[in-house]
């Protein structure tokens, strides 16, 4: 099949860990590049964010990138995107007047909102229907029931978002509290297929390297330092724990820059405080952003991986923890209910409750057997679930299933 993936601020090309990259990114690179070995034509679009991106950018066998001419070409915050997504959607139906791709993949409302609009003119020129399906990667609704006045989206998300869900072919929600919540705005269930997000086992495995360890059991965070990852609950657990005579330290992975270079994010600044006032200058280390390359051998070097979020609409970190063969510890949130198992990968608190997660890991910590076993099962459960060549295999069943609807009302309507 061609396929058209949609990812206006998440380019595959770029690095996770700052303020607007993260899971979107490594998801879209990694199912595109998935799809491409499964002999699929791919080509993603994103925002062109740096002059140097020209023309059409090999990135995998069978996948291209093409950047989008759309707003300045330097980074702009996804939240000031919107006025930018018309250009978007003109420079995706000029795209697919000459290369018109079997089904779309909108990732994040607004690649949602301009693959519609991109769709409906092409669809008029070709007289046929490209079907479009759409990944959200995070809804509005959820966010501000969260982040309240805090949320930055444009006012205009809360219209428009259900308005993508309820005109595309199908939505690919990525677990189930996300297909309850999709339900909620109105989406029936049969245009709902649940897919999750996966991960690379082959690059996050037990074995191999392992960064140096200081003789103190070791919790690991790893996310984009924003406050709703909870880092700051994760390091108010550790002072609770130090406060009972568990010897441990907290490695905290993420921001913009290396560890040197943290500065400019109000988040790490926050953090320090936090940091200071529990007095933990020397038991938490704020890393920086680690590369994809050697971020197993942070994994590994963890007792147990911390997941401390406030809401998570997936969250790819617990499984690469648990495709590293580590024992997670998260909060019940999102897509961590279905990839944390109770007891059997890990082990779930309630979300900003520092209390209840230091006492979920000193239970843990002091029981070697089962982080053994919950890291063995975590594996497990990362291979047998999770790799992207399923979940790129079970993403391509929904395209099928969309281009064979296509094709049937077609027939029937004539425009075959
Ligand atoms: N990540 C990374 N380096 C960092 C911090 C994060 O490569 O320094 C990656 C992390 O390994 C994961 C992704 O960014 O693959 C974060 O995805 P997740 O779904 O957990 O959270 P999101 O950022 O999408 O909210």
């Amino acid at each position: 099949m061609r396929v058209a993936l949609v990812s206006e601020h998440a380019s595959p090309l770029a690095n996770p860990g700052g303020v607007d990259a993260g899971g979107q990114n490594v998801h879209v690179a990694a199912l595109a590049a998935a799809l491409g070995a499964a002999g699929h034509e791919v080509v993603v679009y994103t925002r062109r964010d740096d002059p140097d991106l020209q023309g059409r950018i090999p990135m995998a066998p069978g996948v291209t990138v093409v950047p989008v001419t759309a707003g300045p070409a330097g980074h702009v915050p996804k939240d000031a995107l919107l006025p930018h997504m018309g250009a978007f959607a003109d420079a995706l139906a000029a795209d697919w007047a000459t290369w018109r791709p079997d089904v779309v993949h909108g990732h994040f409302w607004m690649s949602g909102l301009a693959a519609l609009d991109a769709v409906t003119r092409v669809d008029l020129a070709a007289g046929g229907h490209v079907p479009v399906t759409q990944t959200f990667h995070a809804l509005g609704v959820v966010k501000r029931r969260q982040q309240g006045a805090q949320d930055s989206s444009p006012l205009e998300r809360a219209v428009l978002e259900p308005d993508v869900a309820r005109r595309v072919d199908t939505v690919v929600a990525t677990c189930s509290d996300e297909a309850f919540e999709l339900k909620q705005m109105g989406v029936p269930s049969s245009r709902i297929a649940v897919v999750p997000c996966g991960v690379d086992v082959a690059h996050f495995t037990p074995d191999g390297p392992v960064a140096p360890r200081t003789g103190r059991l070791r919790l690991l965070t790893v996310s984009r330092l924003v406050p709703r990852k909870g880092v700051g609950n994760a390091i108010e657990a550790l002072a609770r724990l130090v406060e009972v005579g568990v010897d441990a330290e907290l490695v905290v992975i993420g921001g913009a820059g290396d560890a040197n270079h943290l500065e400019a994010e109000p988040e790490t600044e926050r953090l320090r405080r936090v940091i200071a006032e529990t007095g933990l200058e020397d038991r938490v280390v704020l890393a920086g952003r680690i590369g994809r390359d050697e971020l197993p051998a942070w994994y590994r070097s963890a007792d147990v991986v911390v997941c401390a979020p406030w809401y998570e609409p997936f969250g790819i970190v617990p499984l690469e923890a648990m495709a590293c063969g580590r024992p997670v510890v998260a909060t019940h949130v999102g897509g961590l209910i279905d990839t944390v198992v109770e007891d059997v990968t890990g082990v779930h608190v309630p979300p900003r409750d520092p209390e209840a997660l230091a006492d979920a890991l000193q239970s843990l910590l002091a029981d070697p057997a089962r982080l053994e076993r919950y890291g063995a099962a975590g594996r497990k459960r990362a291979l047998a679930r999770y790799s992207w060549r399923r979940v790129a295999a079970d993403t391509a069943k929904v395209y099928a299933r969309l281009a064979a609807a296509t094709r049937r009302s077609a027939a029937l309507t004539g425009d075959a």
